[in-house]
């Protein structure tokens, strides 16, 4: 199943066409994108068994987050071990770094983004869980049944803002209008041969600079759910950006960030694809 955000409305994509599910279920469901993780198995089924009206075409710039007001966000640094080599890290042991990233960063999957003045801005291409039913305390075998589906992030870094001392400034250096770009729908975890081996990528005006396979995280999806459960609940709706692979332009000799004009393409196998594009 796939579902969408598409003017802020939820949607199903079903045969690449949008069905909108407050008209098609008679207000059984509200049009609030963000409210159907609360009730997000009761949603699944009737999404899947539901006689559903044909869609209508859309244009992939009128979708938004399908996740966009979650109450929390986390974002995991460190999470590929080619990502934490080329940024002078050893992998980490335990748990790895967790910084969010602030609710009003987000964005749907198709932007134009402001580069932050005197900034040096970074791409990473991500693959995103969302959670579908509230995680505490859960087994690493069962974290999968908490994650409602499975979607495109870019962490878009501003690394100038992120690394002024005397502490990292992870949350804030990530937090620029538009830095969470999330898209361009959900796809539940069913959809997927192997949910935990996908194919990341991304490029910069047709240049690929990234691309991993999330079977080569140090902590898959469900080793997160279940790390970051042990400390703090996760609610329905809640955003997990789940680490980059290597190919971030803080990492390359010479280091290279995002100029006005380029355009980023970012893309995760079996979801689709982020399309941003960059102004001064
Ligand atoms: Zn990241």
């Amino acid at each position: 199943m796939r579902m969408a955000n598409l003017s802020g409305r939820l949607a199903l994509i079903v045969d690449g066409r949008a069905v909108d599910v407050e008209e098609a279920s008679d207000g059984a469901f509200a049009p609030d994108p963000q409210v159907v993780y609360d009730r997000w198995e009761e949603f699944r089924t009737w999404a899947t068994t539901a006689d559903l009206p044909a869609g209508t075409p859309f244009e992939a710039r009128d979708l938004g987050s399908p996740a966009p007001a979650p109450r929390q966000t986390l974002a995991i640094g460190l999470n590929y071990g080619d990502h934490a080599a080329e940024s002078g890290f050893a992998a980490p042991e335990g748990l790895p770094p967790v910084f969010t990233k602030f609710v009003t960063s987000i964005s749907g999957p198709v932007t134009e983004v402001k580069l932050p003045a005197n900034g040096h801005t970074d791409w990473e291409v991500e693959l995103v869980a969302v959670i579908g039913r509230r995680a505490e305390g859960v087994s690493e075998a069962d974290s999968w049944g908490h994650v409602a589906g499975l979607t495109v992030g870019q962490d878009i870094s501003e690394r100038v803002q992120q690394l002024a001392g005397p502490a990292p400034q992870f949350s804030l250096g990530k937090s620029f209008p538009g830095f969470a770009p999330i898209g361009p729908w959900l796809v539940t975890p069913d959809e997927f041969d192997d949910p935990d081996d996908l194919e990341l990528r991304c490029a910069i005006n047709g240049e690929e600079v990234q691309k991993g396979r999330t079977r080569d995280l140090i902590h898959s999806v469900p080793a997160l759910i279940a790390r970051l459960s042990a400390v703090l609940p996760l609610l329905p709706g809640d955003v997990i950006f789940t680490g980059t692979p290597a190919g971030v332009g803080l990492g390359r000799d010479p280091q290279r960030f995002l100029a006005p004009g380029d355009e980023l393409v970012s893309a995760v196998q079996g979801i689709g694809e982020l399309r941003q594009t960059f102004v001064a």
